[in-house]
């Protein structure tokens, strides 16, 4: 499936959407119902859909999935009468690839041989148009449109006699960014790609082993964090035990610096770091870099902006103030024909705290600037309410690529500090100054310098695009025709 064909729901694009979430358990008490509390934690790395796959005693397997939040999909689903499964695996889904219908929901699953094996990725496989091409001419018959199916069948095919074997065969071939749960049987296997650039962390509790793409997973069944999965690590558990092998001898850290600025939850911990503070850390930088500030108060747009714009107020003294309430009731932003409907639907979203604003010279902060377009909208409130200046003060560099390991990012050309210089951003929002962090800001705020993917605010990415290289290829070459 072309990547054109992919159906999009109408959300507001105007921001980095979170990719997905895994969350696997290998011999648990209630490993469905943690499942279903770890994969709630975990609902902001994807709200499209969300499944879990079970595996008991006796060879019997079954799964649970649909379309919509954890609280829809799993609220009237009655597993009291389920035998306790000794592996789970579950995943919420955002479409990063393929569309969203039903055959997309992961986990995926097959029978090979007399073997069941199920699958569950957050990432982006870059080289997937590639491999599933040659698949198909080998006869290969896929049952979703998932880049994540390339590595099931890549595993089946595979001639190598074991299950690790046949996974490090497979991964081999395999570009992009993987964080992978796969149960094969009643063992559970936990993988990242050789860069790590998406989390996943391992957490124990009692006998048991849990895999979650974050701490917060870990932390909602009182598990205990034992260890993040390592770059290229294949780690097998089952009755013997925890077994690490890697997928190959080259391995170079790349995390997603993105996670710490807005994906993961403030409550997760990465590397030893709390993402809650290292968002504090950014709001201290950005005062750092720019001290000439006479604003009368700090305000967040929530709840992105919200510990930034607590680090900068402890910085600069000046004081934080909630001058904009998040109504978190909202779902989707439904596309509104005439612009006077547009503008009240934002209003569904964000609204201004009227007597706190008026007259005010204000700092707002934000997490970051996509397209601009909520950017825009939230001044204009702002402006509406009667606020005396504006400086806008943004927790993250210029963005000027889109993600290719596992984000849903607009392209390029509606990047807006791809196309627009600094003046002309400041100028299209309308306020009075306007300052992002600097790249060696973030990094002093994370107090690291090495080992992050920061390819969209530097368009260097850490692993080739292969399918996206082929296509402008073959766009040149039909140009040349
Ligand atoms: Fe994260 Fe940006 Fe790299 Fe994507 S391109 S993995 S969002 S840092």
């Amino acid at each position: 499936m072309n990547q054109k064909m992919k159906k999009k729901s109408f959300i507001n694009k105007d921001r980095f959407i979170d990719h997905c979430a895994v969350f696997g358990t290998y011999n648990i008490e209630e490993s469905i119902y943690s499942s279903i509390l770890g994969l709630h934690a975990l609902q902001h790395r994807g709200q499209e859909a969300s499944g879990i796959f079970y595996f008991s005693d006796l060879n019997s397997f079954s799964f649970k999935k649909g379309s919509g939040k954890v609280s829809e999909v799993y609220n009237a689903f009655d597993h009291s009468k389920i035998q306790n499964p000794i592996v789970t695996n579950g995943h919420n889904r955002y479409s990063t690839f393929g569309g969203n219908e039903d055959k997309n929901i992961q986990p995926l699953y097959a029978q090979i041989n007399r073997d069941i094996i199920s699958i569950a990725h957050n990432g982006n496989i870059t080289n997937a148009h590639f491999l599933k091409n040659n698949l198909l001419e080998d006869g290969c018959i896929f049952q979703s449109d998932m880049d994540t199916e390339v590595i099931l069948h890549l595993i089946a095919k595979s001639k190598e006699t074991n299950i690790i074997d046949k996974i490090k065969d497979s991964l081999r071939k395999v570009e992009g960014a993987y964080s992978l749960v796969i149960t094969y049987n009643d063992e559970i296997i936990a993988i990242r790609d050789p860069n790590g650039i998406r989390p996943l962390v391992l957490g124990k509790k009692n006998e048991g082993y849990i895999v979650s793409s974050e701490t917060c997973g870990l932390d909602i069944i009182n598990a205990e964090f034992e260890r993040e999965i390592n770059p290229g690590e294949i780690l097998l558990i089952n009755k013997m035990g925890l077994k690490s092998f890697p997928i190959v001898n080259n391995i170079q850290k790349k995390f997603c610096v993105f996670e710490y600025i807005y994906f993961a939850r403030p409550d997760s911990n990465f590397e030893d770091k709390n993402v809650y503070n290292v968002r504090i850390n950014i709001g201290k930088q950005l005062f750092y870099e720019d001290t000439n500030n006479n604003s009368d108060i700090v305000i967040p747009v929530p709840d992105s902006g919200l510990a930034s714009a607590i680090g900068y107020s402890e910085a600069s003294g000046i004081p934080f103030q909630l001058g904009i309430i998040r109504n978190h009731y909202v779902g989707r932003s439904f596309i509104q024909p005439k612009q006077e409907l547009r503008d009240l639907a934002v209003k569904m979203k964000h609204n201004v705290n009227l007597k706190l604003l008026r007259d005010k010279t204000i700092t707002l902060i934000d997490d970051s600037i996509v397209r601009g377009t909520t950017s825009k909208k939230i001044v204009t409130l702002l402006k509406n309410a009667g606020v005396k200046e504006i400086h806008f003060k943004v927790a993250s560099p210029t963005i000027v690529g889109s993600c290719h390991y596992g984000v849903d990012t607009p392209d390029e050309n509606n990047l807006i500090a791809n196309i627009k210089s600094l003046n002309e951003i400041q100028s299209y929002l309308e306020v009075d100054s306007l300052q992002y962090l600097s790249i060696e800001g973030l990094y002093k705020s994370l107090n690291e310098t090495n080992g992050y993917c920061d390819a969209c605010f530097t368009k260097n990415y850490p692993v080739p695009l292969v399918d996206k290289n082929l296509e402008n290829y073959q766009k040149e070459q039909i140009k040349l025709v």
